[in-house]
């Protein structure tokens, strides 16, 4: 048996007469950069998020980047975050030409802690970026609160968040902006690169589409200095056609979560857990195995019978060779140096069949020799 970590032609097919009809009707108006198309996704995903704008970028990357400039971020400032995501929530913060000071994670819920927030804090911060890892929003009404004692702006790095919930209301609408990715294996992916930040700010929306878009305020003039950072026509259509059935695939994955940890109870590995006013939406099914267990040899074993698996995220952004100039060090964020060494990511999406489901489980049972 075959079970990739990612299964993006599954979806295709279940959905393929909707999409091949998106890209035609693109291709029939040679409406292929922003335009209607890219209008109304920005429209529909603003009202499926609750806020009340969404202008469409080029990538996730471009999005995180875009936001911090829009609200005025750059060099001389601090912007808190993890240290345990994927890179380019780091790296947009370095692009605006301010600094990312890192907050270690709960060992719960492996998102930045709160409660080591305030301890961070410094005459330059001026934002707080969380990351809803692996789908699960981070605990946003502590975040909130100390953003508000300290006047600090809080753009969510919602990229791996798609339509999960915090205290009922959807990751997007629970910070001053927020940030979305549409890479094709995201829980809202197109065919290429794409994303979004979202926010109620008119203000706000409104400098993120002119700095995507070359500064442009009309079709030959530029009021500033900007990017070539748009959404594309092909890419919207297909966001649009795909929406409709996000909250479906979301409560897919959650089934087929639910039966991981039912499967799973009595293996020696660490399922997820997530806060009880959470709704989370597993963009990554992630366990963690003992601290004696040889990671990469349950990687190969589970590789070698077919099963894809992944490791979210083995080096932790302080570790990174592109961050040696920080000068931080192995140990100043042990939980995430602990989680980055332990962790495994599992195949989840909503097409993941029982009978795959069990071929996982049984093939990691037995990588464990447990
Ligand atoms: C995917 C991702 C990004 C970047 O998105 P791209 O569309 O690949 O540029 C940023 N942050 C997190 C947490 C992500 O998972």
């Amino acid at each position: 048996m075959n079970v990739p970590l990612v299964d993006l032609k599954a979806q295709y097919l279940s959905i393929k007469p909707e999409i091949d009809a998106a890209i035609q009707r693109v291709i029939d108006n040679t409406a292929f950069i922003m335009g209607k198309e890219v209008a109304q996704f920005e429209e529909a995903f603003a009202e499926y998020c609750g806020v009340d704008y969404a202008v469409g970028v080029a990538s996730g990357t471009a999005a995180l980047f875009l936001a911090l400039l829009a609200h005025g971020i750059g060099p001389g400032d601090e912007v808190i975050t993890t240290p345990f995501t994927f890179f380019a929530t780091g790296e947009a913060i370095s692009q605006v030409g301010a600094k990312p000071v890192f907050v270690d994670i709960d060992p719960v819920t492996y998102n930045i802690d709160p409660n080591r927030i305030e301890a961070a804090i410094t005459p330059y911060t001026k934002a707080i970026m969380p990351v809803h890892l692996y789908g699960q929003p981070a605990d946003m009404d502590a975040i909130n609160a100390i953003a508000e004692k300290h006047g600090l702006i809080v753009i969510e790095d919602a990229a791996q968040a798609h339509g999960s919930r915090y205290n009922g209301q959807r990751a997007g609408s629970l910070g001053h902006s927020a940030c979305f990715s549409f890479y094709p294996s995201k829980n809202l992916g197109c065919y290429g690169d794409g994303g979004a930040v979202v926010t109620n700010d008119p203000k706000l929306a409104e400098k993120v589409a002119r700095l995507r878009d070359h500064g442009r305020v009309s079709k030959y003039e530029h009021e500033e200095l900007g990017y070539g950072l748009r959404l594309d026509g092909i890419q919207a259509a297909i966001l649009s056609a795909k929406l409709p059935h996000l909250d479906d695939w979301n409560a897919g994955r959650r089934d087929r979560a639910a039966r991981y940890a039912e499967l799973l109870a009595d293996l020696p590995v660490t399922t997820p857990e997530h806060l009880p006013n959470v709704e989370p939406v597993y963009h990554c099914y992630t366990i963690r195995l003992e601290e004696d267990v040889d990671r990469d040899q349950v990687v190969s074993h589970l590789k070698a019978q077919g099963v894809g698996v992944g490791v979210h995220y083995p080096i932790p952004l302080h570790l990174q060779p592109a961050y040696r100039f920080l000068e931080l060090e192995p140990g100043d964020f042990p939980v995430s140096e602990h989680m980055a060494n332990h962790v495994l990511s599992l195949p989840i999406y909503a097409e993941l069949t029982d009978e795959q489901q069990d071929f996982v489980v049984e093939t990691l049972q037995e990588a464990l020799g447990a």
